[in-house]
């Protein structure tokens, strides 16, 4: 089929099936799973995996549409042009599904990529322990092989999405022996089982977006080892580009000069002469912003077309994440502090929904420099792998 006609082929039916309440409308961490919990929702997600566009880029046998990059593109920009949700979202999709297609056996290819791109299974990420965050090699639970299973004994937390996921893959320390790096072993395991209990972590916000997650000899199957036994790292350091590369940045598409919301929101608050944004500094702090995003876009553009593949590859991720989340950080700030006092508004009826929602996002995108790796530990990779600097 021609590109055009996969153009004109691709927008007919999204604009036939895509439901309205899929459409134009932010989604965050802390709310996905209510937006994608409706009928609306599914009968979107399910006709398309039925079509592989939910993972518009795997293989077919996976579940995939094995789109070529030009397809990709022009799915993307027929999506983008009605301000369609994304069918399926999560980790299954952004960070276990391409891991396995890069570490995984082929049995666990065909046993779990299916199921993530129908979206019948929910995935979450035990990595952070109590006592290892950043230096995330320090991990402590344990599993230890008995036949065919490992037995897993310990803790992690700020396990986002613990309480609604089916299976989970984490790094458990498999040789307590070896070198902090060596020693770590990567493992799926199932969450519907005695050994693994989850308590949701309640926010100030009132919602409980993470969790600690608890294993009391818990099961992994063996046969659910990715990658080599004491080798986990590996696996482990790739799913976290992976995760890197789906990182947020803002999500203006066009600088058309009427549309920037940064003015609209300084000409509200702050008022306008002659059409422009009457406070200095504020046409200052939003002429950087805007300039900032459009480089942002710009680069991204630049490198998926370099790759072709669409995603960044290797340690350069790591840029993206740091520059990508601190726009996107400071962003929220941005149209907080354009506000005045309005931006800082937390509850009761002097303030309008739009400025409720202003603090809530600006408070929940600080954590964008934080999980993924923080904003120093790209700083670190950065020199490390990017530059090579010394240790
Ligand atoms: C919204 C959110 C969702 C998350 N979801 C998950 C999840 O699903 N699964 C999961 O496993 N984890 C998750 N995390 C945890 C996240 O990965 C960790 O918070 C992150 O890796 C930082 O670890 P820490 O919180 O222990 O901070 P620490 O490692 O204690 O860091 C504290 C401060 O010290 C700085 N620092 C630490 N080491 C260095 C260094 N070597 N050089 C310079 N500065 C340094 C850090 O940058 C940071 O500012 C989530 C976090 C957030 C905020």
């Amino acid at each position: 089929m021609s590109i055009e006609n996969f153009r004109a082929e691709t927008r007919a039916w999204l604009s036939e099936n895509c439901p309205e309440s899929m459409r134009d409308r932010p989604v965050h961490f802390e709310d996905a799973f209510d937006i994608y919990n409706t009928d609306d929702a599914r009968a979107w997600r399910d006709a398309c995996a039925a079509k592989g566009w939910t993972a518009p880029l795997w293989p077919k046998e996976y579940g995939g549409a094995q789109m070529s990059a030009d397809e990709y593109r022009v799915f993307q920009e027929e999506m983008a042009a009605i301000k369609a949700l994304p069918p399926e979202t999560g980790m299954g999709l952004a960070m276990i599904g391409p891991t396995l297609l890069e570490f995984g056996t082929e049995a666990q290819k065909q046993e779990h990529l299916p199921k993530i791109a129908t979206g019948q299974v929910r995935w979450c990420q035990g990595y952070s322990e109590p006592g290892s965050g950043s230096d995330l090699a320090s991990l402590q639970t344990k599993a230890v092989l008995e036949g065919d299973q490992f037995i897993i004994n310990g803790q992690k937390i700020w396990t986002s999405g613990a309480n609604n996921a089916d299976w989970m893959f984490a790094l458990v320390r498999t040789d307590p022996n070896a070198s902090k790096h060596d020693g770590i072993s990567f493992v799926l395991l199932d969450m519907h089982q005695p050994g693994v209990s989850v308590k949701p972590i309640p926010l100030i916000s009132g919602s409980s977006p993470f969790c600690e997650t608890f294993f009391d000899n818990a099961i992994a199957l063996r046969s659910n080892l990715v990658g080599e036994l004491n080798k986990g790292w590996t696996v482990g350091k790739r799913l976290l580009q992976y995760e890197r590369s789906a990182s947020p940045a803002p999500r203006r598409k066009k600088a058309v000069k009427s549309l920037n919301p940064y003015a609209q929101i300084a000409k509200q608050y702050l008022g306008e002469t002659g059409g422009k944004v009457s406070d200095a500094d504020a046409r200052e702090k939003i002429t950087q912003q805007v300039m900032l995003e459009k480089s942002m876009q710009l680069t991204v553009q630049r490198v998926s077309a370099e790759t072709k593949s669409g995603r960044a590859p290797g340690a350069t991720t790591s840029i993206f994440k740091l520059v990508g989340s601190t726009i996107a950080k400071e962003s929220s700030a941005l149209k907080s502090e354009l506000r005045g006092l309005a931006g800082v508004g937390w509850e009761g009826d002097t303030f309008s929904e739009d400025e409720l929602d202003a603090t809530r996002g600006w408070l929940r995108d600080r954590a964008v420099t934080i999980y993924g790796g923080t904003n120093e530990v790209q700083m670190n990779i950065i020199a490390k792998r990017v530059l090579g600097l010394p240790d």
